[in-house]
This record gives C-alpha cells, sequence and structure tokens, in this order.
C-alpha cells in the first residue's frame, strides 16, 4: 500500500461520515491517562487527532482520562500539557478531565440500573475470573444478577456513600455471559476505591472503568470520532452499547489504528517507569528517553517528529517503523535550521607559525542560507584542532592533516603541516603548520590544493564545555519484548566528553538552540545545565547513519 493510501483511511471514513449524516464538524480528542509521561506513540496519536480537526476545519479537545487517581498525578497533568504545546498544537477551549463528568457517569449507572440493565455484584475477584470463562468456553451468570432494580440502586447508592470496603462488590453491566466477545461478558463498571483524587479530592469512594467511562466522556463533550489503537477494537462492542442504552447528547463512532511502534524504542509507560526508578536513565526527560520531554531535551525538533508521524501514515496493521525513519527527519530538519559552528571535541594544539597578529575572520552560519548571515570568528596562532584530524603519515584515503601536506581551515586558510611535538610515551601533543598566504576563499596560487578541510577553534579564545554523547538507549532492535528492559541496554548509550572547546560565539547560545557542529553532528544547549558559564550541550544525531553502517 502507499503511503498516500495509508495515510487515508482515517481521513477517507471521516469523509464518508461527514457527507452521509448531519454531523456537522468534526471533533476528535487526545485522552491520556495522566501516569507517565508523553511518548513516541502518544506523539503519533496526537498528531492524528490534532491534524484530522485541522484538515477537516473540525476541533480537537484535551481530555485527561483521570479514572485510575491511585497513579496519576498533577505533576504528569502540567508535563503533558506543556508536550502537546511542544508538539505544536492547541486543544480547544478549557483542558478536560473525565473526572468532571463523574456526577453525570454516576447518574447514567443509575439510569442503567433502573432499566435493569446493570447490578451490583458481590463476588470475589476469584470468583468472577472463575465465572467469567474463557475464550472456548462460555462464562456463567453470577449469583447476584437477578437483584431486583430497588434492591441495586439501594447497594449502588451504598456503594457510592462510603458504606462497603474496598473490593467487596462493584457494579456490572447486564448484558451476555454467553458471548464470544469476553468484554461483553457482564464488564464492571464502577469499583469501590478508597482513593485521594487530584481533582476531586475525597468526593468519590466508587471510580469508573475505563471501558464504562470512555465512551461517555466522547459523548459529553460532542466528540465525533473517537480515534484509538487496535487493542481497543474488541471493545467497540461495548463502547457502542453503552452510547445505545445511555440517554447521551450525541453518537461518537469509535475508529481503530495500528499503535505507532519503533525499532530500538520502548513505548510502554510501565517500562519507561522502570528505566526512571533503576536509575538506568536521569529521568523522564532524560535525552536519551523517548519521551517527548527526553526528544525535546536531545534536540528533536518537533516539526521533524510531525513529518515522521505524518510520513510513517496510519495503518491497521501491526508493524515495526525503524528508528532510522525518524532520525533521518530529524537531520533533514537540523540541516536546514540549523546555524553552523565549530567546537572541538578532543583537541590537539596547532601552532600556526607564520601567524603573528591574531585575525578576526567573518565566516557564514549557513552554506545554504544567507539569510542567516555571519558570525565573527577569531583566528590566533595557538589553535586546537580534533586529535584524529592529524596523523603524522598516512595515505591517499586520509583526507586531513599530514606533516608534508594540506588541509583547508574551515572558513579560514590553507595550512600545511611543517612538524610536531611528542610527549614521553611517544603522543602527539603539538603540531606546528604555516599558514599559505592568500587562501582565503582562496586556492593556493602554486597550485597545490588542499586534500580536505578541518573545523578548529582559538585555543586563547575558545570556551570550554560539557558535551554529552549520545546513542541509542538499547543494543536490541525490540527492546519492548523483553521483560526485562535493563537487560538489553546500551551500556555507551551517554558519553561525558569534558574536554570539548567551542568557539567563542557559542557562549552567547541559549538554553534548547540547537548547532550543527562542523564535521560532528548536530548538538543543543542543554535546556536545564547549559549557561553561557558553564555550557553543556547534548549531542541530538549524527551528520551520517554510522549506527547501520557499524551494525550490519
Ligand atoms: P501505555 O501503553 O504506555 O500505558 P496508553 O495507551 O495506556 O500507553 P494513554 O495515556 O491511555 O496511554 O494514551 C493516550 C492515547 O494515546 C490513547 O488514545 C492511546 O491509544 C494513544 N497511544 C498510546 N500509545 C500509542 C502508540 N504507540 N501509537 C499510537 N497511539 C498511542
Ligand atoms: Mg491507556
Amino acid at each position: 500500500m502507499s503511503t498516500e493510501s495509508r495515510s487515508n483511511f482515517l481521513k477517507t471514513q471521516i469523509q464518508a461520515d461527514l457527507d452521509g449524516q448531519v454531523m456537522g464538524q468534526l471533533v476528535t480528542r487526545f485522552p491520556p491517562e495522566p501516569n507517565g509521561y508523553l511518548h513516541l506513540g502518544h506523539a503519533k496519536s496526537i498528531t492524528v487527532n490534532f491534524e484530522l480537526a485541522k484538515q477537516f476545519g473540525g476541533r480537537c479537545h484535551l481530555r485527561f482520562d483521570d479514572t485510575n487517581p491511585e497513579k496519576e498525578s498533577q505533576v504528569f497533568i502540567e508535563a503533558i500539557q506543556d508536550d502537546v504545546r511542544w508538539l505544536g498544537y492547541e486543544w480547544h477551549g478549557e483542558v478536560r478531565f473525565a473526572s468532571s463528568y463523574f456526577q453525570q457517569l454516576y447518574d447514567w449507572a443509575l439510569h442503567l440500573i433502573d432499566h435493569g440493565l446493570a447490578y451490583v455484584c458481590d463476588l470475589s475477584a476469584e470468583e468472577a475470573r472463575e465465572y467469567r470463562g474463557s475464550l472456548t468456553e462460555a462464562g456463567r451468570d453470577s449469583p447476584y444478577r437477578t437483584r431486583s432494580p430497588e434492591e441495586n440502586r439501594q447497594l449502588f447508592t451504598g456503594m457510592r456513600a462510603g458504606e462497603f470496603p474496598e473490593g467487596s462488590r462493584v457494579l456490572r453491566a447486564k448484558i451476555d455471559m454467553a458471548s464470544p466477545n469476553i468484554n461483553l461478558r457482564d464488564p464492571i463498571l464502577y469499583r469501590i476505591r478508597n482513593a485521594h483524587h487530584h481533582q476531586t479530592g475525597g468526593d468519590w469512594p466508587i471510580y469508573p472503568t475505563y471501558d464504562y467511562a470512555h465512551g461517555q466522556e466522547d459523548a459529553i463533550e460532542g466528540v465525533t470520532h473517537s480515534i484509538c489503537t487496535l487493542e481497543f477494537e474488541d471493545h467497540r462492542p461495548l463502547y457502542d452499547w453503552f452510547i445505545e442504552h445511555l440517554p447521551v447528547p450525541s453518537r461518537p463512532r469509535q475508529i481503530e489504528f495500528a499503535r505507532l511502534n519503533t525499532s530500538y524504542t520502548v513505548t510502554s509507560k510501565r517500562k519507561l517507569k522502570q528505566l526512571v526508578d533503576s536509575g538506568a536513565v536521569s529521568g523522564w526527560d532524560d535525552p536519551r528517553m523517548p519521551t517527548l520531554a527526553g526528544l525535546r531535551r536531545r534536540g528533536y525538533p518537533p516539526a521533524a517528529i510531525r513529518h515522521f508521524c505524518e510520513e510513517v501514515g496510519t495503518s491497521r496493521s501491526d508493524s515495526v517503523v525503524d528508528v532510522a525513519m525518524l532520525e533521518s527527519s530529524v537531520r533533514n530538519h537540523l540541516n536546514e535550521s540549523a546555524p553552523r559552528a565549530m567546537a572541538v571535541l578532543n583537541p590537539l594544539a596547532l601552532t600556526l607559525t607564520n601567524l603573528s597578529q591574531p585575525e578576526t575572520l567573518s565566516v557564514a552560519n549557513h552554506p545554504g542560507n544567507e539569510a542567516m548571515g555571519t558570525r565573527e570568528v577569531p583566528l590566533t596562532p595557538e589553535l586546537l584542532i580534533d586529535a584524529d584530524d592529524f596523523r603524522e603519515e598516512a595515505n591517499k584515503k586520509y583526507k586531513r592533516l599530514v606533516i608534508g601536506k594540506r588541509v583547508r581551515l574551515r572558513g579560514a586558510y590553507v595550512i600545511e603541516a611543517e612538524r610536531c611535538d611528542h610527549n614521553a610515551s611517544g603522543e602527539v601533543v603539538r603540531v606546528y603548520a604555516r599558514i599559505i598566504e592568500g587562501t582565503l576563499g582562496e586556492d593556493p596560487a602554486d597550485g597545490i590544493k588542499a586534500k580536505g578541510v578541518i573545523h578548529w577553534v582559538s585555543a586563547s579564545s575558545g570556551v570550554p564545555a560539557e558535551v554529552r554523547r549520545y546513542d541509542r538507549l538499547f543494543s536490541d532492535p525490540n527492546p519492548g519484548k523483553s521483560d526485562d528492559v535493563l537487560a538489553v541496554l546500551n551500556p555507551d548509550s551517554l558519553r561525558v566528553i569534558d574536554t570539548a572547546v567551542l568557539e567563542p560565539s557559542l557562549a552567547h547560545a541559549q538554553p534548547e538552540q540547537v548547532f550543527q557542529f562542523e564535521r560532528e553532528g548536530y548538538f543543543i544547549a542543554d535546556r536545564f545545565d547549559h549557561s553561557g558559564g558553564k555550557p553543556v550541550f547534548n549531542m541530538t544525531i549524527g551528520l551520517r547513519d554510522t549506527w547501520s553502517a557499524v551494525n550490519a
């Protein structure tokens, strides 16, 4: 299937719905549970819901599905809003909460009771499991299924009043214990839970289940299309059953699509939490995490993530997308948007033997975009180059600095190496080179061209910095498959480089500014740790996909 048709399956269905019915405006929603940070999979759901609303001139809500208070918190509520905005979307109206519909949901539960469609059941969890049956075996009716509406009403209002201990009874829908779809075997609507809720405090000793709450929340908000992932396909008959049997103000439609799975990535909140709790990463926003907060801190542009989600498309069959596709989108965006600068990560001293006076060079910030302007870079007699860019002797394939050979200093002159100093262990500690006169923006007059270009910084005016080099967090392409994500960590996913020296202009970088460090990759000034006095840069991504070459 082409990308075009794959990405259009939701669009086509929605268009048909809008054409066929007097539905008015398309309304979608993004419904996170505030029990963790958003990850790349959520970015997919966000882009699907917000982009569809945009394309059809509709609106998209942000609704917290906060029906499990024990695992939820205000911290996540705020982080999720930040992340949605960072990704580039603004929801319609106020942020919404499932918990603000608790009274309505409760009233509708009484409605089901009064119509003989729900009952209070006293089976223990274990008994209920036995009665439920299996995929091959029908369930059996609970002995409490025949309670009268009056008795059910009395017991349910008692549950609401906090008269019964946790786990002692539940409210169930009365549907069909023999249904081949287990979700229809008298599913639970309410549980007793003596939990403090971040929004409703101690108001409610009972909480609705996701299955009971979700469709009605959609209906209350006038959501027309409740777009979710494939694991909810078998829940759709139940979703529709509630909508059919309750006096809801609108009739939303659930449509499922395949989750986004990406190689080398874990997108289960439980597993991400394990990484955080174990200290394997520094937090939910560690730049190696596939959380939006982590990707942000890593320097992934939101537009690149949106573009990736768009490119992946939506389909109804599960697959794993190569993470290299996301990385390529990141590179493409940064190649356009990131100003160039020079930083030497592993410095080697280089003395220019024939430069008597420092010079100030004007260097373009972007080779393909004049509008990005120029900056001043000081050229001084003492420079630093990367140790990998010099060899005493080398064959023709080595296009960097070699004694007796020429190389161009990026944005500056062609130089020729003359000699070098060694330390007691024989390592090169300083290179001496001379500038070939008249080579600023020109080839040497003698016709002996430079073989390559290397980056450099002034030793006297360069700025020391901490640089964090990141690699993939996992060494296994399918880390989610492993029960223990800690067992498949890449031991070299973070290397802190404390020898880096930046060109002086980078001392003025603002947190979250991304640069291409020439010949090294893309780097972002850390959102939290960077300051002009102590620059800290995180590596966003290398210039080329060295990973697949190395691991092929
Ligand atoms: P997890 O499995 O990590 O707990 P979740 O799906 O339970 O995630 P929610 O907060 O309930 O997390 O998710 C909010 C929305 O994001 C849901 O509609 C869900 O279907 C969607 N979503 C979550 N993960 C993905 C994914 N990998 N691809 C597409 N959509 C996703
Ligand atoms: Mg969920």
